[in-house]
């Protein structure tokens, strides 16, 4: 039998977690041949839940579950993982500067990314789940000094898949005749959902939609759709955002080369325009545990437009916090 993985989870105590850590658990994530040692970490007012989310774990006697670890020390937290889902995150405080909040996280995610530099596994994958996710991603890659910037990435799967849903529904065909959807961006209300080359079952999914559609429904409902269940659920999104942490994983570790899937990773100024040093959402496929951007892509000025707003976001979230980007 396989060697387990060993993984970790910040913000374990968290909502999101509460979904994430049993499917983790259950094999969805790394497959159900792979067992898993979990690295529960959160901040030491939360150890006391945490030990209860631990206990739950522990009851559910999941066959691929070989492990529990919790802990406050990230050092015992990210020694040998393979794979780091960094969810916990500083919400917005009443009244509180978008400026403070990058600040605050900031402060958060460089000691992750030296912890994970010290001693996670060397070919460690990390993603950032935290809100401002991509921002507080390249904060983590740069401090994680030894490991290279390609290993980590800010989570724009939630968006990709309410992109994929919303174009089969309105369709009424199913999420597995669609193909060719992507996020640029940010993962933000400027985040850019965009079905120029989407298809369904193979048919142009713009020619079946219509440009009204597109333009007035879709691509504002998926940039506001986390306001949208705080409006229905009276709470965020938390089962979706851990799915998609989950399935981001999972496309990651076992591959995803028959679609496109949406990353936000490093940007090397090459790319679409995008200036360098960016995490920033582009379509990839992944294959043998390396994603590579979907290259060659023609982009109208308009579509270019929107992708050059979302960018400028990230250079002011980057500009924010530029004196902790100091190593
Ligand atoms: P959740 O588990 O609901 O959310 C955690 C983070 O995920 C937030 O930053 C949230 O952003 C983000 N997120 C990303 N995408 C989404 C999405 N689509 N929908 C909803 N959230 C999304 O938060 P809880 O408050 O329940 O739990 C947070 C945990 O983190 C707690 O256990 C806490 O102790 C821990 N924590 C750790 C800190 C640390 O490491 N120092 C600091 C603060 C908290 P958004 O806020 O924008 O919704």
């Amino acid at each position: 039998s396989k060697k387990p993985i060993r993984v970790a989870v910040t913000g374990a105590a968290g909502q999101i977690c509460y979904s994430l850590l049993f499917r983790i658990a259950h094999g969805d994530m790394l497959g159900y041949d792979q067992p898993v040692i979990l690295h529960l970490i959160d901040i030491p007012a939360a150890q006391k839940a945490l030990k209860g989310v631990a206990m739950e774990l522990g009851d559910c006697a999941f066959p691929l579950l070989q492990g529990i670890v919790c802990t406050d020390d990230l050092k015992v937290g990210f020694t040998d993982v393979e794979a780091a889902l960094l969810v916990g995150a500083k919400p917005r405080g009443k009244g509180q500067e978008r400026g403070d909040l990058l600040k605050d996280n900031a402060k958060i995610f460089i000691p992750q990314g030296k912890a994970l530099s010290d001693y996670a596994h060397r070919d460690v994958r990390v993603l950032v789940v935290g809100n401002p996710a991509n921002t507080n991603a390249l904060i983590t890659a740069t401090h994680a000094v030894s490991l290279p910037k390609k290993n980590f990435a800010a989570m724009t799967r939630l968006d990709h898949d309410r992109a994929v849903w919303q174009v089969a529904e309105k369709t009424g065909s199913v999420v597995a005749d669609i193909a060719k959807v992507v996020v640029w961006g940010n993962h933000s209300p400027t985040m850019s959902p965009d079905l120029a080359w989407a298809t369904v079952k193979g048919k142009r999914a713009l020619d079946l939609v219509g440009e009204e559609w597109y333009t007035k429904t879709f691509i504002p409902r998926v940039q506001k759709r986390g306001a949208e269940i705080i409006e229905n659920r009276g709470l965020s999104s938390a089962a979706s955002a851990g799915n998609a942490a989950l399935e981001h994983m999972r496309s990651w570790f076992l591959g995803h080369k028959h679609d496109w899937v949406s990353f936000g990773i490093w940007s090397n100024g090459n790319t679409y325009n995008v200036p360098e040093g960016l995490f920033y959402s582009f379509p990839v496929t992944v294959e043998n545990k390396e994603w590579s951007v979907v290259n060659g892509l023609t982009i109208t000025a308009e579509q270019q437009r929107k992708m050059t707003v979302t960018a400028n976001e990230l250079l002011e979230e980057r500009k924010a916090i530029e004196d902790l980007l100091k190593i």
